[in-house]
């Protein structure tokens, strides 16, 4: 049975889409069906804000330490939805920390920019970077978009800083100390903080 919403170590994580415009060589879902304590992230249909609401609601969602857009697709692939979440999460769990974990192409998906729509709703944006050029990205993320993706990823980023509390840039440790050199002077060109984390 898919799911859409799991469980790993203290947070809760919702699993709104599976869609993507990138084909990362290092995504996960290459590495099998499951994270957590699903079993399978492959939904046989997205689900609607009720759909998840109700799951949350089921899982106890306000003893968890953050409740975390992030599953096996692109969230902002699923936009609406997410900020139909997002409300009913204030509304029902106000206390709650909501985070969002994107490649950033939200407003290449949407065709708009999405930073403002976060305002009041998210208290945390972390945005895979994932290498320090447009051209390293484009060969190894694949986005659909071509060249154009990487600064659009930046632009979101920077537009973050204004509209949401905390916001990041990642990159993953398996880098080699100088390409994460280079990536944090490109996270501190426009002002956002990089962590680098395991790869996992
Ligand atoms: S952006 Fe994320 S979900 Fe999409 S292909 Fe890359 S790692 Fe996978």
């Amino acid at each position: 049975m898919p799911s859409i919403v799991y469980s790993y170590g203290k947070n809760l994580y919702i699993n709104l889409t599976n869609k993507c415009p990138c084909s990362c060589s290092f995504c996960i879902r290459l590495g099998g069906d499951g994270v957590g304590s699903a079993d399978s992230l492959w939904l046989e249909r997205e689900p609607s804000a009720g759909d998840v609401v109700d799951e949350l609601g089921r899982r106890s969602a306000e003893g968890f330490g953050e409740l975390v857009f992030c599953g096996y697709g692109e969230p902002f692939c699923a936009l609406n939805t997410m900020l139909d979440v997002c409300r009913e999460i204030r509304r029902r769990w106000g206390s709650a920390i909501v985070r969002i974990n994107t490649n950033g192409l939200g407003d290449l998906i949407n065709d708009k920019p999405t930073a403002p729509l976060l305002r009041g709703l998210v208290d945390k944006v972390s945005i895979s970077l994932n290498t320090y050029s447009a051209e390293r990205y484009e060969r190894i993320c694949s986005p659909i978009y071509g060249a154009v993706a990487f600064p659009a990823l930046l632009k979101f980023a920077s537009d973050c800083k204004r509209h949401v509390p905390d916001v990041m840039l990642t990159v993953v440790d398996v880098l080699p100390p100088g390409d994460i050199e280079k990536c944090r002077a490109v996270a501190a060109s426009i002002g956002v903080p990089l962590r680098v984390r395991g790869f996992s």
